[in-house]
């Protein structure tokens, strides 16, 4: 979940009261004690014109200390929030994890994807123990700390151009979110019976990406109660550096900073038939599409 600032002091102090009951013990108390300047902010050089509407609110949390801003008294009042960060101003105004840390609460466990090193760790554990923050039915908060909208499709061409069309949506409209539109097959939860049998199986392990390099815990490797069918370890097989070819830019292409026919290589050196890197390979990937569709007007 994530709001536009602009509209998060309201969306804030509606939540604030919606959970006002649980946490009455722990309330800090509100209250206004600054003389406005009209329509402008007196802590954030950029609450001004545009957003009159808010600035008493905003001015309001930012006594309590609930809102801190980005620096430099800015607030970029037109950015969005993620969850994780709304999590983190609910703990501010109403102590929750300090009513954890006390013992009038009991933690009900963290959430699979919060790590216990991130900033927002405690507050949402907190927020978990109080029934503010539930997550998903998979035991995922998912802090979407990016504010980037995610759409799970299927592969068929009315499935894709849905998810793509929910993505628009959620770029024109917001709020960007994690959404599953693939319901026909994927849960939640996933296969319970796939992923238990993955996880006896395979344990978490550091892993290179193709044009991102190594993401901690991002692969899976075999278990040492199966390492007799590690074929790397049976034939000494020395792990790759993770490199493209000589002169492909595959690495570019998958992240989006380049397109296929910039290229030096594509379609003089670089064709389907005569592949030099992986995006040419196949039929899905970016370099074999670009080339397939190259006079397509899409
Ligand atoms: S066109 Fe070929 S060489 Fe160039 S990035 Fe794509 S796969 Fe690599």
């Amino acid at each position: 979940m994530t709001r536009t600032r602009k509209l998060f002091a309201a969306v804030l102090l509606v939540a604030v009261v919606a959970v006002s009951g649980l946490t009455a013990a722990f309330a800090t108390d509100i209250t206004e004690t600054y003389a406005y300047l009209p329509d402008h902010s007196v802590y954030f050089y950029d609450v001004a014109e545009g957003y009159a509407w808010a600035h008493r609110e905003i001015d309001t949390l930012a006594v309590a200390g609930v809102v801190r801003g980005g620096g430099d008294h800015l607030f970029s009042p037109g950015s969005a929030i993620t969850r994780a960060d709304f999590i983190v101003m609910l703990d501010r105004a109403y102590g929750m994890s300090q009513a954890l840390d006390s013992g009038a609460i009991d933690a009900q466990g963290g959430f699979v994807d919060v790590p216990g090193s991130a900033y927002y760790s405690k507050a949402v554990t907190a927020a978990k123990a109080f029934g503010v923050a539930t997550g998903t039915d998979d035991n995922r908060f998912l802090p979407e700390e990016y504010g980037l909208p995610a759409v799970v499709g299927g592969f068929e061409a009315g499935d894709v151009l849905y998810a793509v069309w929910r993505m628009v949506c959620m770029v024109c409209d917001g709020p960007p979110a994690l959404e599953n539109e693939y319901v026909r097959l994927v849960t939640a939860g996933g296969n319970a019976a796939a992923r238990a049998a993955v996880d006896r199986v395979f344990q978490p392990a550091d892993s290179l990406w193709r044009g991102l390099g190594e993401i901690p815990d991002s692969g899976l490797v075999l278990r040492p109660a199966y390492a007799r069918y590690d074929a790397a370890a049976r034939y000494s097989l020395a792990r790759g550096a993770g490199t493209e070819p000589p002169g492909c830019r595959c690495g570019q292409v998958i992240r989006g900073l380049l397109h296929p026919e910039e290229c030096p290589l594509f379609g003089r050196l670089c064709r389907p038939e005569d592949p030099v890197g992986p995006c040419m390979v196949s039929g899905e990937g970016a370099c074999a599409a670009a080339w397939k569709y190259r006079s397509a007007d899409v």
